[in-house]
């Protein structure tokens, strides 16, 4: 029986990675803040596959909420993989951007990865295996006009990936980043399509299958040495 943890799994590219590891014979920890309806049918879905999925709601800028949610289970049993997927954005140029604009992103992005982390992360060494996937963004590697912000909290992932694969290898704790490019969800809905999708090598947007599909190849245990390594998913968009 494996089981993997979703961070944010309820809705976008989070629903989709719980889906596909459904898949691949997971069972499904899925977490989320407060959207019950969506977790609740990403639930289902699961479910539909053959495969439990257990809700958890609480919220990842929280470091004690995290804590409760997660610590006894863990502890008790370790998940096998952990994606962290859970992730806003709130663009603004620089030059307006508010202090609540960056702290929201930062806490969300990169604190709560910080959280989540601690709760799954000793369990895993003392049962030396897991697998711990990141999802950042094609921004925290290029830098995006109107996303100081979320770039950072995305570069800063990346970074705290590999400084965490470089600490865990030893233990069988293989740790890596998916890096998405321009995925078809609610939080690109307002882009202007045409545009974009002339940078876009393929010309399309991707599908949160397509995040899905190498999030899985992340956690098989077909693949056993890809580690500290960012994965773009991008179309080409970033080379
Ligand atoms: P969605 O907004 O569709 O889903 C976000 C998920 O994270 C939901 O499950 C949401 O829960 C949860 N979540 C958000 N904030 C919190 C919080 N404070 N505490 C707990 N859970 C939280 O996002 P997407 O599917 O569009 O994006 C998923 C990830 O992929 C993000 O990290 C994003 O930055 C990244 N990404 C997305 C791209 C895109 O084009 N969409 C491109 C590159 C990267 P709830 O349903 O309760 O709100």
């Amino acid at each position: 029986m494996k089981t993997a943890l979703i961070v944010g799994g309820s809705r976008g590219i989070g629903r989709a990675i719980a889906l596909r590891l459904a898949e691949d014979g997971f069972d499904v920890w899925l977490t989320y803040r407060g959207n019950d309806a969506a977790a609740r049918e990403a639930k289902a879905l699961v479910e539909a596959k053959g495969r439990s999925c257990e809700l958890l709601k609480f919220d990842v800028t929280d470091p004690a909420a995290v804590r409760e949610a997660l610590e006894a289970r863990c502890e008790e049993r370790p998940p096998d993989a952990m994606i962290y997927n859970s992730g806003i954005a709130r663009d603004n140029l620089m030059v307006w951007m508010t202090q609540a604009e960056w702290d929201a992103v930062l806490r969300t992005n990169l604190d709560g990865f910080f959280h989540v982390t601690k709760a799954v992360l000793f369990p895993m060494l003392r049962e030396k295996r897991g697998r711990i996937v990141a999802i950042a963004s094609t921004s925290g590697r290029t830098g995006q006009a109107g996303q100081v912000n979320y770039s950072a909290s995305k570069a800063g992932l990346i970074g705290a990936v590999k400084a965490l694969a470089r600490e865990v290898g030893k233990k069988n704790v293989l740790v890596n980043a998916v890096e998405p490019g321009v995925i078809d969800t609610e939080m690109t809905a307002d882009l202007p399509a045409a545009e974009v999708k002339k940078m876009i090598p393929l010309g399309r947007y991707g599908r949160v299958e397509d995040v899905a599909e190498a999030v899985a190849f992340l956690c098989s245990e077909r693949q056993a040495y890809v580690h500290g390594q960012v994965l773009g998913v991008n179309g080409g968009l970033a080379i």
